[in-house]
């Protein structure tokens, strides 16, 4: 079949399922064969506790592969962010099996038993404004610095891995009502489930994130845009009351453009306006521009990089070690 050239005739889909899965490696195979049939591309990951995933394709793959998962038992109650767009979200398809689908070191908390109460977008902005409501952001920095709710409160993390420290900074919220957010909701589930273990009591999550939040509600409130695992880096969420909060990492100018610096061994990322991108050649300081293996800059600030794709992480891990090792 011709894909398809309208604008906006692709879907992208956000979704994810904690239910135990008996046989991941299994469910993997079957999986697998059955997106490739269907054209779509994008990022799955199987665990023996459910199924997480964001992939693109027509719409009518997409109405096939929501179909074909809805009518297995173990996810009839999956919910499906639908987003349009004039392109694939990825290059490719990759399925995995891991040990979580959302990686936390917590394979204990068991969001299927127990996790904070959902909020539906609508009621979330509702009360999001009340005196007794703290907003807390369960993302990482790199995310929240693009943009997160107005108000809300950021756990300073650079992976989602460190929010367990991070708790303590809440305790004095414990007599509020604690409302959990993230981009599509599934880390909301361990954390809202690891705050009511760790005994707080009023903990809510917004379900579906701030992608279904956009959706459903226009996103009122949110400042910034939305950081995203795919090749769109960041998108729109907020169609009431939108505003800049990040700035060029060069000039300093409101500008929320996410470009990879184009020095790999920097692949800094960070938000660069257009008029610097030119200049700098895509890197984010002068050292990274007169690198020797310095990428051609195309624009996009975006480089396909090795068979695993994009990894948001690497600049971050890299520093670390440097750290270490007292470079
Ligand atoms: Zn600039
Ligand atoms: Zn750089």
């Amino acid at each position: 079949m011709m894909e398809p050239l309208n604008p906006k005739a692709y879907f992208i889909l956000l979704y994810y399922c904690f239910t135990p899965i008996e046989d991941p490696e299994a469910f993997r195979e079957e999986h697998h064969l059955w997106c490739l049939a269907h054209h779509l591309k994008g990022r799955i990951i199987i665990a023996s506790e459910g199924l997480n995933g964001t992939i693109s394709g027509s719409p009518k793959d997409c109405e096939d592969y929501m179909a074909y998962i809805k009518a297995d038992p173990r996810f009839s109650d999956i919910d499906f962010k639908i987003e349009k767009s004039d392109k694939h979200a990825f290059e490719k398809l990759h399925v995995r099996v891991k040990e979580e689908i959302v990686h936390a070191d917590l394979p204990n908390i068991k969001p299927w038993q127990r996790t904070g109460t959902y909020l539906e977008p609508s009621e979330f902005k509702k009360i999001k404004d009340d005196e007794d409501v703290v907003i807390v952001d369960f993302r990482s920095e790199y995310e929240y610095s693009m943009g997160k709710f107005k108000n809300a409160i950021t756990l300073g993390i650079e992976n989602f891995r460190e929010f367990p420290e991070k708790i303590k900074d809440l305790e004095k919220f414990k007599d509020k009502k604690i409302i959990t957010y993230c981009t599509g909701g599934i880390k909301c589930e361990k954390a809202s489930a690891y705050l009511l273990e760790q005994g707080f009591e009023n903990v809510y999550q917004l379900h579906g994130g701030i992608i279904k939040y956009g959706i459903e509600e226009g996103g009122e409130d949110f400042e910034g845009k939305c950081y995203v695992f795919d090749n769109r880096v960041a998108v729109e969420v907020n169609s009431i009351n939108p505003v800049t909060i990040s700035a060029c990492f060069v000039c300093g100018v409101g500008c929320d453009r996410m470009v990879n610096c184009a020095n790999p061994m920097c692949n800094n990322h960070v938000p660069i306006c257009e008029s610097c991108g030119w200049t700098m050649e895509g890197a984010c300081t002068v050292e990274c521009k007169t690198h020797p293996e310095k990428r051609i800059y195309d624009g996009t600030g975006y480089y396909q990089k090795t068979p695993n794709g994009y990894n948001p992480y690497i600049g971050l891990i890299r520093r670390k070690s440097e750290a270490v090792i007292g470079k």
